[in-house]
C-alpha cells in the first residue's frame, strides 16, 4: 500500500487485553519492564467485564488457589463497591462475582497504576522470527503499520495468534472439528432476591447441584437447595433436564441449553448475570464472517431467555433487562503445543508438578451442542499445578503463551481457560519475562523455574499450600 512502516521498542509485548493478557502485562511492568499491551478491541478486560462469575480463584473447599495481581483487581473492585465475593454453587466450584461496570475502571486503574503501555483498536499482524526468536511484530491500526520490537512476547491472545505466527505447533478442538459453542452473555436488574432463592430451594430437582462427591458429602438435592436459599446470594444453576426448563425448552419457549447460570453481579441494581445462550456449529472463533453471523441468533436467544424468566422465574416479574457483554463469547480455538501438555488427568487428579506456576481448580468444563455439556469434577474438592512448561511453546526462545491457548489437551484446556488460572498465568509469564530481561536470559528456558516460583510467591500468587 505503499505505507511507511513506524517503529516502536518495548521490552516486553503482550498481544490481547482479555483477563490473561491485562495480568501478563500488569506483572511484567510491575517488575520493572516497558511494556505493550496490544488490544484489537475497545476494552481492556475481555471476559472480566461480562459479567460472569470469575471461576477458578478457589478451589471447592473454599480455599483461594489464585492470588497477586487478582487480589490487586479484586481489592479495587471492593474499594469501589463492586465485590460480591466467594460463592459455592452446591455443585462443583466455589467463585468469586464482581459488578463488571466498576471491573472495567479496576482494570484501567491496574494498567496504569504500572505504567503498562496499552493500544487498543490494534491487530497484530505478522512476526519477525529470526531462528527461534520472535524479533518483531507487526501492528495495525489507524495510523498504518508499526514494527514493534521486543526482548519479549507474550502471547494471550487467546486464539495463540503470535505463536502461530512465529511457527508454534497447535491443535484445535476435538479430532472431529467439534468446538464448544459461542455464546452471548446479558444481565437483568431489579430481581428480588427472597422469591428467586425460595423458588429455588422449594424445586430442588430442577437445580444443578452436588455433581460431585466432595460437594454432595451425603447430602440430598433439597438440602444442597436449602444451602444456596441460606447463602443468600441470588446464584442459582437450572438444569435442563430438570422439569422447569425441561418443558419450557420441550415447548419452545427456550433455546436448547444445558443450564441457565444466573449470578449476581450488582447488589445496588439488584442485578444478575445469565450465562445460557449458545450456537453450537463448531465455529472457529478466528473466523470474523462465522462469528459475527450469530450476532442475531444470540440476540434472539438473549430477548426469548429475557421473556421466559420475567414470565416464569419468580422473582423476575418486575426485572428489567440491564445490558449484554460487550462481545460474543469465544470459549475455545487453537491450543498451543508447548514443552508439557496438561492432560484431563492432572486436573481431575489434582497433580502437583515441581515447575508449577499457576493453579486450576474449575471442573473440567465443556459445553456442547443441545442439551449437553461436560462436567468432571476436580478430585476431592482440591487444585491442580499448571507447570511452566505449559506456558512455552515449542520451538520458540522469546515467546511464552498464557490464557486459553496453553498447552493442554482439550480437558486441559476445559478447565484452565477459567479466569483464575488465566490471571495466574498472566501472572507468571509477565514476571517471567521481566525477570529474563534483568538477568539478560535470549531464551526463557535459562530461568530457574524455583527462581521464578521465588518472586511469584513474594508477590502474592499462590505455589503451593492448598489442597
Ligand atoms: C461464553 C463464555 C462463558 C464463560 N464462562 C466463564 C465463567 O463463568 N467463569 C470463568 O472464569 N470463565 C468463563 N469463561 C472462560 C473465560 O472467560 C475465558 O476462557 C478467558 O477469559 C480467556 O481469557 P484469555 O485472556 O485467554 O483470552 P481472551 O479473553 O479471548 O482474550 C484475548 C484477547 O486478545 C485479543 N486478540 C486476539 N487476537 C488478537 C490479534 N491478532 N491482535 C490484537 N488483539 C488480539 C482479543 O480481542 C481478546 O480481547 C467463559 C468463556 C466464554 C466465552
Amino acid at each position: 500500500m505503499g505505507q511507511q512502516i513506524r517503529k516502536a521498542h518495548f521490552d516486553v509485548v503482550v498481544l490481547g487485553g482479555g483477563v490473561s493478557g491485562v495480568t501478563a502485562a500488569a506483572a511484567a511492568a510491575k517488575n520493572g519492564r516497558k511494556v505493550l499491551l496490544i488490544e484489537a478491541g475497545p476494552m481492556p478486560g475481555g471476559e472480566l467485564l461480562s459479567g460472569m462469575s470469575i471461576d477458578g480463584l478457589l478451589n471447592a473447599r473454599g480455599e483461594y488457589v489464585v492470588g497477586g495481581i487478582s487480589d490487586e483487581l479484586l481489592d479495587d473492585c471492593r474499594a469501589m463497591d463492586g465485590f460480591i465475593g466467594p460463592i459455592h454453587d452446591y455443585r462443583l466450584i466455589c467463585y468469586v462475582c464482581v459488578d463488571p461496570e466498576v471491573m472495567k475502571i479496576a482494570v484501567v486503574r491496574l494498567l496504569a497504576r504500572y505504567g503498562v503501555t496499552p493500544w487498543l483498536y490494534t491487530l497484530a499482524e505478522d512476526v519477525v522470527v529470526d531462528g527461534g526468536r520472535v524479533t518483531g511484530l507487526v501492528a495495525v491500526n489507524k495510523n498504518g503499520r508499526t514494527l514493534v520490537t521486543a526482548d519479549y512476547f507474550l502471547d494471550c491472545s487467546g486464539d495463540g495468534d503470535l505463536a502461530v505466527m512465529a511457527g508454534a505447533p497447535y491443535e484445535l478442538g476435538a479430532p472431529d472439528g467439534e468446538l464448544q459453542p459461542l455464546s452471548l452473555m446479558f444481565r437483568m436488574s431489579n430481581v428480588e432476591n427472597e422469591p428467586f432463592l425460595a423458588f429455588g430451594r422449594d424445586n430442588p430437582e430442577s437445580l444443578a447441584v452436588g455433581e460431585s462427591d466432595y460437594i454432595r458429602a451425603g447430602r440430598t438435592d433439597s438440602q444442597l437447595a436449602m444451602e444456596l436459599y441460606k447463602q443468600g446470594q441470588p446464584s442459582l444453576f437450572f438444569k435442563s433436564d430438570g422439569p422447569f426448563l425441561r418443558s419450557a425448552i420441550e415447548n419452545g419457549e427456550l433455546a436448547p441449553t444445558a443450564l441457565i447460570m444466573i449470578m449476581p453481579t450488582s447488589v445496588a441494581r439488584k442485578e444478575v448475570c445469565v450465562n445460557t445462550t449458545r450456537v453450537a456449529e463448531n465455529i472457529v472463533g478466528m473466523d470474523a464472517a462465522k462469528v459475527s453471523a450469530t450476532m442475531s441468533t444470540l440476540m434472539e436467544q438473549v430477548w426469548g431467555c429475557v421473556k421466559f424468566l420475567k414470565r416464569k422465574m419468580p422473582g423476575f416479574e418486575n426485572a428489567h433487562f440491564a445490558g449484554l457483554a460487550p462481545r460474543i463469547g469465544i470459549r475455545e480455538t487453537r491450543r498451543i503445543m508447548g514443552d508439557y501438555v496438561l492432560t484431563l488427568e492432572d486436573a481431575v487428579g489434582a497433580s502437583k508438578h515441581p515447575d508449577c506456576v499457576a493453579k486450576g481448580a474449575h471442573h473440567v468444563d465443556i459445553h456442547q451442542d443441545g442439551l449437553k455439556q461436560v462436567r468432571i469434577a476436580i478430585g476431592n474438592g482440591g487444585s491442580y499445578d499448571i507447570p511452566f512448561q505449559c506456558l512455552l511453546p515449542k520451538g520458540l526462545d522469546n515467546v511464552m503463551v498464557a490464557g486459553r491457548c496453553l498447552s493442554a489437551t482439550r480437558e486441559g484446556m476445559g478447565t484452565a481457560r477459567t479466569m483464575g488460572p488465566c490471571m495466574a498465568m498472566g501472572q507468571a509469564v509477565g514476571t517471567a519475562a521481566a525477570m529474563c530481561i534483568d538477568r539478560g536470559y535470549r531464551d526463557v528456558r535459562q530461568l530457574a523455574v524455583g527462581d521464578l516460583q521465588m518472586v511469584l510467591r513474594d508477590q502474592g500468587a499462590v505455589i503451593d499450600g492448598v489442597h
